[in-house]
């Protein structure tokens, strides 16, 4: 087995991956490392949980620390560019540099939406050698001439298919016309869908490929497991499963946002603590959730897949689908949070007769049958032979929409109520509309 000195990193980064606690090199490390340092493009396939971060964070800091001796730190120009899909992600990258920079000189610095920018522009006077930014806020900057991207020489976009799946690809292609065209380019994905192939060949010279569990699989560490239930009982069962199991730490993943605060609502009722985080939370009350759920101080924390993505929870032992997404990636991504650097974890999905035809699409993508059993006193009351098409549930889901504005009269605007086929409310998601319009639903919900 490798070490990370075998690997190529000098000794004040191995003191600090010392410090951190790690003794040998995630597998994705192994590889992705040397052909950083190699100054190589590099094309990653690699969830959250694998050690990515790290992958590239660290050799990007070899090769700055290397090249910027004889540079006064005031005035730098920023040299390595991270691109997020989410604020959430933006953070965890920036504190691992700061973590595994604390012995080198090197600046960076953070941008994001939803804080003020003026602080930002501030700090970006100061020189920067590293910036991790969401795209949103980056242009923002840049249009407004506070941050100059002429000397970036290594791009990293991180979670590429989330960043694509959330709208963000023309915002890539304005911010990488603002890149000197000769750089290094590296490119992280949980999944390779045509787009992000599509974007690798558009952005990337003679690619190296890594690639540390196959495409579109789970990881091995992660017990998956689905009950049949009704809809309706689903809060009940997560009662049950988190107080009998006498669960710590858990995970929920809401289709929507009312959804995701109405169970918050129903646990803390029941004494267990927890918190909702979604597109509606300002990014306070979100990263206030966040260390809670860290600390221990909040035992279940509520989220919707926007504002759960990239969330780095060390160990975390339970998540919970309460309900099902109808993209099957998103169900990697989720599950992706536990089961995280070779730990164990447990992955529930709670899925009633609407569903069944989402579970079939993740189990083909995942190329694994999840096993579905009942759980004892929460039986469905229905739950037919055949299940339903995927077409037969969006039609009963639009039914029950008529229906509703129906009986509601004339409908005020925006205020109206959306049944998804879950008969959930509205919210970050539509249940069953295609993928592209489900993408442009949550770049307008975030
Ligand atoms: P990431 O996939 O980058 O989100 O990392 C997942 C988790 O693994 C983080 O909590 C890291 O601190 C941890 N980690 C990264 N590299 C290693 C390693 N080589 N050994 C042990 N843990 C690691």
């Amino acid at each position: 087995m490798k070490t990370f000195a075998d690997i190529g990193l000098s000794e004040d980064l191995l003191r600090a991956v010392a410090d951190k606690g790690y003794t040998t090199p995630s597998p994705i490390q192994e590889q992705a490392i040397p052909n950083v340092l190699a100054r190589k493009d590099l094309i990653a396939a690699a969830q959250t949980g694998t050690g990515k971060t790290a992958g590239f964070t660290l050799p990007m800091m070899q090769i700055l620390h290397d090249s910027s001796q004889s540079r006064p730190s005031r005035g730098r120009p920023i040299r390595a560019l991270v691109l997020t899909p989410t604020r959430e992600l933006a953070a965890q990258v920036e504190q691992s540099i700061i973590d595994y920079g604390k012995y080198l000189q090197l600046r960076s610095m953070v941008v994001y939406g939803g804080v003020k920018i003026g602080p930002q522009i501030r700090k970006l006077k100061d020189g920067i050698d590293i910036l991790v930014a969401t795209p949103g806020r980056l242009l923002d900057l840049c249009q407004q001439g506070a941050c100059k991207l002429d000397q970036v020489n290594m791009l990293v976009l991180d979670e590429a298919d989330r960043m694509l799946d959330m709208g963000f690809i023309n915002d890539i292609r304005k911010v990488i016309k603002l890149l000197p065209k000769k750089r290094q380019n590296l490119l992280f994905s949980a999944t390779f869908s045509k787009e992000i192939k599509q974007m690798t060949r558009e952005l990337l010279v003679n690619p190296i490929t890594v690639e540390v569990s196959p495409e579109n699989t789970t990881a091995e560490t992660v017990a998956q497991h689905a009950y049949r239930c009704d809809n309706t009982k689903k809060s009940d069962i997560c009662l049950k499963l988190i107080q009998e199991g006498g669960w710590k730490q858990v995970l929920i993943f809401t289709r929507t946002k009312h959804g995701a605060n109405r169970l918050s609502q129903k646990l803390d009722k029941a004494g267990i603590n927890s918190s909702a985080i979604h597109g509606n939370k300002g990014q306070g009350a979100r990263t206030k959730a966040l260390e809670g759920f860290k600390q221990g101080k909040v035992r279940v924390l509520v989220a919707t897949d926007i504002a759960a993505r990239g969330l780095d929870i060390a160990q975390l032992p339970h998540v919970i689908n309460f309900e099902l997404p109808n993209v099957a990636e998103d169900y990697v991504h989720r599950i992706g949070r536990t089961g995280r650097a070779g730990k164990e974890g447990e992955a529930i999905s709670l899925v009633c007769n609407d569903e069944r035809p989402f579970l079939t699409g993740i189990e083909k993508l995942i190329k694994q049958r999840i096993p579905l059993t009942d759980i004892e006193g929460f039986a469905p009351e229905l739950w037919p032979k055949r299940a339903p098409t995927a077409s037969e549930v969006m039609k009963a889901a639009n039914a029950r929409k008529q229906q509703a504005r129906q009986a509601q009269g004339p409908r005020k605007q925006g205020g109206g109520r959306r049944h998804s086929a879950q008969g959930g409310n509205s919210g970050e998601k539509k249940s069953s509309a295609p993928a592209s319009r489900n993408r442009r639903s949550r770049r307008r919900s975030r």
